[in-house]
């Protein structure tokens, strides 16, 4: 697999199977994060991912759920994500929904309606560390957009991609 990084994710995602669609963070300038200092931002071409999806069962089994790797899975192109999806319920069929970290700034360049087919094919419940809802301090810290840019994309991701399935 073309694990660039170690594994990332919540402690509740420990049983699900791991899939790199980029890696590295896309943003890479907060104040207090030293994560992915040493990794250069790069997305993943399709043939990578579709050879480590090859291999999920190998290593994850029948995994229920994808979790993203890399600080923001999610900023990888509409289209990459959606084949992503399809490569995945071909070759993994027992993978019911897809999800990972993600940055506010993954979603500007994907509308509503990209949204909602996103969700259709288990795109579900992005974790967004927004960090604050204080412009003042967002900016203090550099995480990269205001509070209001926050709220507008966390309003579209609300309607259209989360399934509250916890
Ligand atoms: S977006 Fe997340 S991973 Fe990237 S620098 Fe900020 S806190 Fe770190």
């Amino acid at each position: 697999m073309h694990f660039s990084g170690g594994i990332n994710r919540p402690p509740y995602e420990k049983t699900d199977g791991y899939l790199q669609t980029t890696e590295g963070c896309s943003h890479n300038h907060c104040l207090f994060c030293t994560y992915f200092k040493k990794q250069k931002f790069r997305k993943s071409t399709i043939e990578e991912i579709e050879a480590d999806i090859k291999e999920i069962p190998q290593y994850f089994g029948t995994p229920k759920r994808i979790f993203l790797q890399g600080a923001d899975g999610f900023a990888a192109d509409y289209d990459v994500l959606m084949k992503t999806a399809e490569l995945l319920h071909k070759y993994v069929p027992s993978v019911e929904t897809i999800s990972g970290y993600a940055r506010i700034d993954n979603f500007y360049d994907k509308t509503e309606e990209q949204l909602r087919n996103m969700a259709s094919v288990g795109f579900s419940d992005p974790y967004i560390g927004v960090e604050s809802g204080d412009d003042v301090v967002l900016k203090r810290i550099n995480k990269g957009y205001t509070s209001a840019q926050a709220r507008e994309q966390l309003e579209k991701i609300n309607a259209c991609l989360s399934s509250s399935i916890f």
